[in-house]
């Protein structure tokens, strides 16, 4: 798009972002964020898409996962490693049950801003804005604290700046902590899948025994001591994202250096509309959130618009429809993606369309309702002869009770135990891995 520019989404209809009532400050901040260096680089993002290329022809499998909302106040080294640690045992899992590698995209470093389903709320008959995240506004429910303010874009930018600091750290640390596979699944013996899980365990041990016995291991095999672990969020707020556009002095061409892969969200997709606009001309790849109002028509219009050239790994279709919705939603998706013989990589969040209230009156989802989209998505590309590239989940390395269900059983009455999530709820660690198991599983059959 020779003709794009970083600031054309200024001109289109954008929702989901705040009306910021200090526009002097807005131009302050942006004008020093525009002068900071990009959080990630082109070659980088270049190679993800490279990556993701081979997982929409099924030679490689994408593992996205972190939190709804990173947030300013619980942003700390452990939680960051702990999420680190539970995606890369996930990857582990998976790559046993896909049999190829897994490339591993955080929901990390640039999480912050979030669409919401009302502009406002109203508690105990008083109405202020509603919080969208972190680099927007603050939780509390009082009329300062939900005021949007431009300053918050450089406290993201900075926490971003130390996530993926101490991420690229953690990647070269290499996978000691693997060699513990049976470790984890210390927990999941009473469950059915125990015995399966525990000839997963076995077979990955062995292997990696073979590998150390053969003299491969991680202090000579360059491939093993190190990890490629990718950024992404959502591309929400488009200040922010603007000012971290720049060119790639190798392709000339334009990078969001905010992170390697951003997404659009399902309430943002507007073919017209600013958040697609802006995706449209950046060379990183995208996410695309695919919900039930999604239809063929929508689908090619946009495909066509971030797609263009068809270039594999630049676009993943992420299908959150909720269970027992996905065999009437995602065929007409297929068959559009079909009909146009496009590339894309198809990966299943089965967190968004399985949002519930509980009897607690806590937001939460239940377990068996994420399973069971996520067999119902592996079911259709079965029946489609389409290949399921990836998933997507909300989740977190602390031991958090912010979803039901799941081998050591979080009941509705827990919730309120450890319910830390300033939006949506989370898978913990534990559900983390026996849904990596569980989907290891799929893949196999
Ligand atoms: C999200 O991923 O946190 C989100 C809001 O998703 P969606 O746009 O699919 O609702
Ligand atoms: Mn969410």
């Amino acid at each position: 798009m020779s003709d794009w520019q970083k600031t054309g989404w200024r001109s289109k209809p954008r929702i989901q972002m705040p009306d910021y009532p200090d526009q002097a400050a807005l131009a302050d901040v942006e004008a020093r964020l525009s002068k900071y260096p990009p959080l990630v680089f082109a070659g980088e993002a270049r190679k993800l898409k490279t990556e993701l290329g081979k997982a929409s022809r099924g030679e490689a499998f994408l593992l996205q996962g972190g939190d709804c909302a990173e947030s300013f106040k619980d942003f700390t080294a452990d939680g960051i490693r702990d999420t680190f640690k539970v995606m890369l045992q996930m990857a582990m899992v998976l790559t046993y049950g896909a049999k190829v590698p897994v490339v591993k995209v955080g929901r990390m470093a640039g999480q912050f801003a979030k669409p919401r389903s009302a502009p406002t709320e109203v508690r105990d008959g008083t109405e202020l804005p509603s919080y969208r995240g972190d680099i927007i506004n603050e939780l509390d429910f009082t009329e300062g604290a939900r005021l949007p303010d431009p300053n918050k874009m450089l406290q993201a930018y900075t926490q971003a700046a130390a996530t993926l600091n101490l991420l690229r750290a953690f990647s070269t640390g290499g996978f000691a902590d693997v060699h513990r596979v049976h470790q984890w699944i210390l927990g999941f013996t009473d469950r059915d899948e125990a015995e399966e899980y525990r000839a997963i365990a076995d077979r990955i041990t062995d292997t990696l025994d073979f590998i150390s016995a053969a003299g491969m291991n991680g202090d000579t095999n360059h491939e093993l001591s190190t990890v490629e672990f990718y950024t992404s969020h959502e591309a929400l707020l488009l200040e922010y994202e603007e000012a971290l556009t720049r060119i790639d002095s190798t392709s000339g061409r334009w990078l969001a250096g905010s992170g390697h892969m951003i997404w659009i969200g399902d309430r943002t997709r507007q073919p017209d509309g600013a958040h697609v606009e802006f995706a449209a001309g950046v060379q990183n790849p995208i996410g695309l959130k695919c919900g039930p109002s999604m239809t063929s028509g929508h689908l090619k219009a946009l495909m066509a618009k971030l797609n263009p050239e068809n270039e594999p790994g630049r676009l993943t279709l992420i299908a959150r429809f909720g269970a027992g919705t996905v065999g009437e939603h995602l065929p007409r998706l297929v068959k559009a993606v079909q009909e146009e013989g496009a590339n894309v990589v198809w990966s299943c969040d089965p967190m968004h369309g399985n949002t519930i209230k509980s009897s607690s009156g806590y937001k939460t989802r239940p377990f068996d309702s994420v399973l069971r989209e996520v067999r119902e998505f592996f079911g259709v590309h079965h029946a489609e002869g389409t290949i399921p590239g990836g998933v997507h989940f909300e989740m977190t390395g602390a031991d958090v009770t912010e979803c039901t269900g799941g081998v050591r059983a979080v009941t509705d009455e827990d919730l309120s135990s450890r319910y830390h999530t300033a939006c949506d709820p989370r898978l913990n660690a534990s559900q983390s891995l026996e849904l990596a198991f569980l989907v290891a599983e799929e893949l196999r059959n």
